[in-house]
């Protein structure tokens, strides 16, 4: 099972991840999570990703892949994985596509990731940044969106209210 988690930042798509992970025991592959643990290290790329990372913007589309592409060749993704955040845009996915079976799309309005995103006090959440990956989310992630949809494998799902009930509305539709 190949499972893609797509959604704006603050969606709760990681938590979702981190959900779906555990009860299949698959393994849950963020790039988020990556490039937060690169941003740690004390070098020139550590600090240059950093930078990316707190304005808002996305990482180089080649690195991303080719990161990703890595990742999903290790022995643990054999089975099956738990994708979050990757692919964000088209291009991305022509550079490695990591060939899902199904795609969730959490969907939250704008005013909502805000509130949630203001409350939650993390270093990269800084208004600005926010405000430039709502934008990016629905310049570039939003048409890899119809993409799936295309090819039947979109399904969108609720992204307000509880984690339980989010959570439940996922494995519904993953029995249907
Ligand atoms: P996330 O935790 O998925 O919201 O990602 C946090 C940040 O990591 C994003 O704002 C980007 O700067 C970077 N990032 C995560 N996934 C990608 C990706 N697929 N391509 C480029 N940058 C990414």
């Amino acid at each position: 099972m190949k499972i893609l988690l797509i959604g704006p930042q603050g969606s709760g798509k990681s938590t979702q991840a981190d959900l779906l992970a555990k009860d299949f025991n698959l393994p849950k592959i963020s790039t988020g999570d990556i490039f937060r643990e690169l941003s740690l290290q004390k070098s020139e790329q550590g600090r240059k990703i950093k930078e990316i990372l707190n304005s808002g913007k996305l990482i180089d589309d080649f690195k991303t892949a080719k990161i990703v592409e890595q990742r999903l060749n290790s022995n643990d993704c054999r089975k099956g994985f738990i994708l979050d955040g990757y692919p964000r845009n088209k291009k991305q996915q022509q550079i490695f596509d990591p060939k899902v079976d199904k795609v969730f799309a959490l969907k939250i309005s704008d005013e909502e990731v805000i509130k949630r995103l203001l409350a939650r006090d993390r270093e990269d959440d800084s208004i600005k940044a926010i405000k430039k990956r709502l934008s990016l989310y629905n310049e570039q992630t939003m048409p890899l969106l119809d993409y799936y949809k295309n090819q039947g494998i979109l399904i969108e799902i609720d992204g307000m209210g509880e984690v339980e009930d989010i959570f439940c509305r996922i494995k519904d539709r993953l029995q249907k």
